[in-house]
């Protein structure tokens, strides 16, 4: 029997994601959907009349349920065993939110910046900290909370080129210095986001705060679990410029990097790329890619139309490494952000928690 889930945020464009790729899922159903007061009392379908912007239809599932106030807690008690949160608020309105529910028993899997650096929050790329997951103890403990917790997932532009960074710090090549230029999607703003006179024929080189997430969330998810609390990776220094292009979704990542003494062959770094995998891999998790970084030799790829979509939209394309003038080597690398970057990278994280005993 499938598991029942609730979706916080479940009419924006995170949320459309949710309800699209949990259509069918082996393990999971949707049951309960929340949104602002706004929708609350409407059917579903009603509530993103006008605004639905997935390929093809409502899930026959999800058309009639009614959209619930994410913000009454008491709602969604006995209608879901957890949720997903993809919710547009204030900070600190998300996090009460979400140790509200947590609090009552309901674990919350974020999309959301609110907690991402909360030290008893573990931020989780699955195929490189599945190991964070433990400190979930100690969070609730801390909060004396029961089968309740919060977990989180990084700002939708970090797997892309630290899947392929972390393979080869994995490998044994120390990582000192990047520098990453990011072409972000619009899909990464939220329906209605930018205004089509803003970006049709432009670049926008400025996204609040997305340059220090891409710089500092990194270093958590390379972080190490001490005394209950998750301490930042403190030897890598990432410089990041974030910019907003006109592609509606995939957000690509021109990287330099530097190592430190032992500097890889080109061909040595582009097998331990394609040969990467891990714990997703392992337990055959069904949203995990079979490959998650695949390299493709095309010189004028990955292009987000055509590689955004590899394996279930769920894999790092990286293609064009090459020698780099100023640091040791560079390279481009892309994902898609509103599946492997927001709902698909939280439903993989769920399927873990749930195979490690987390969600029972
Ligand atoms: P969005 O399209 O603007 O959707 C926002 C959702 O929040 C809608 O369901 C909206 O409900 C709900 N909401 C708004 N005000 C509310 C209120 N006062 N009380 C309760 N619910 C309220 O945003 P999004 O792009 O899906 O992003 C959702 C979250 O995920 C954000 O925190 C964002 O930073 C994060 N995120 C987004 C991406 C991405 O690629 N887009 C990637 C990673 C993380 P109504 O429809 O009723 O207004």
């Amino acid at each position: 029997m499938k598991i029942n889930v609730g979706i916080l945020g479940a009419t924006g464009m995170v949320g459309q994601n949710y309800i699209r790729l949990l259509e069918n899922h082996p393990w999971f159903e949707v049951r309960y959907v929340a949104a602002s007061p706004r929708s609350a009392g409407k059917k579903y379908s009603e509530a993103v009349d006008g605004r639905w912007q997935m390929s093809g239809n409502i899930p026959p599932e999800v058309t009639d349920l009614i959209v619930h106030d994410a913000n009454d807690v008491s709602a969604a008690i006995g209608k879901c065993r957890f949720v997903f949160s993809a919710l547009e608020l204030s900070k600190d309105a998300i996090r009460a939110l979400e140790n509200e529910y947590a609090k009552n028993d309901i674990p919350v899997i974020s999309n959301c910046s609110a907690h991402r650096l909360t030290e008893d929050v573990p931020m989780l790329i699955p195929e490189i900290n599945y190991d964070h997951i433990r400190i979930i103890e100690d969070q609730r403990k801390n909060h004396g909370w029961n089968k309740g917790f919060v977990a989180v997932k990084p700002n939708c532009s970090v797997q892309s080129y630290l899947a392929p960074v972390y393979a080869l710090m994995l490998a044994g090549f120390e990582v000192k210095r990047m520098i990453i230029t990011m072409l972000q999607a619009v899909s990464g703003a939220g329906y209605p986001g930018v205004a089509s006179l803003d970006i049709v024929d432009n670049i926008v080189p400025f996204i609040g705060g997305e340059e220090e997430k891409s710089e500092v969330e990194p270093l958590k998810i390379l972080g190490t679990i001490k005394n209950g609390r998750i301490v930042l990776f403190d030897s890598m220094k990432i410089s990041a410029h974030c910019n907003r292009v006109p592609v509606v979704d995939g957000h690509t990542a021109c990287v330099s990097v530097e190592f430190g003494d032992r500097k890889p062959e080109r061909e040595e770094i582009i097998r331990i790329w394609t040969d990467f995998k891990s714990l997703p891999q392992e337990l055959e998790l069904p949203s995990a890619p079979v490959q998650p970084i695949i390299y493709t030799d095309v010189e004028n790829r990955p292009q987000p139309r055509k590689d955004r979509d590899n394996d279930k939209a769920m894999a790092v394309t990286v293609g064009r490494l090459r020698s780099c003038n100023v640091f040791d080597y560079r390279f481009v690398s892309l994902s898609h952000n509103t599946v492997r970057g927001a709902a698909g990278g939280a439903i993989l994280s769920a399927e873990l928690l749930l195979k490690k005993g987390y969600l029972s």
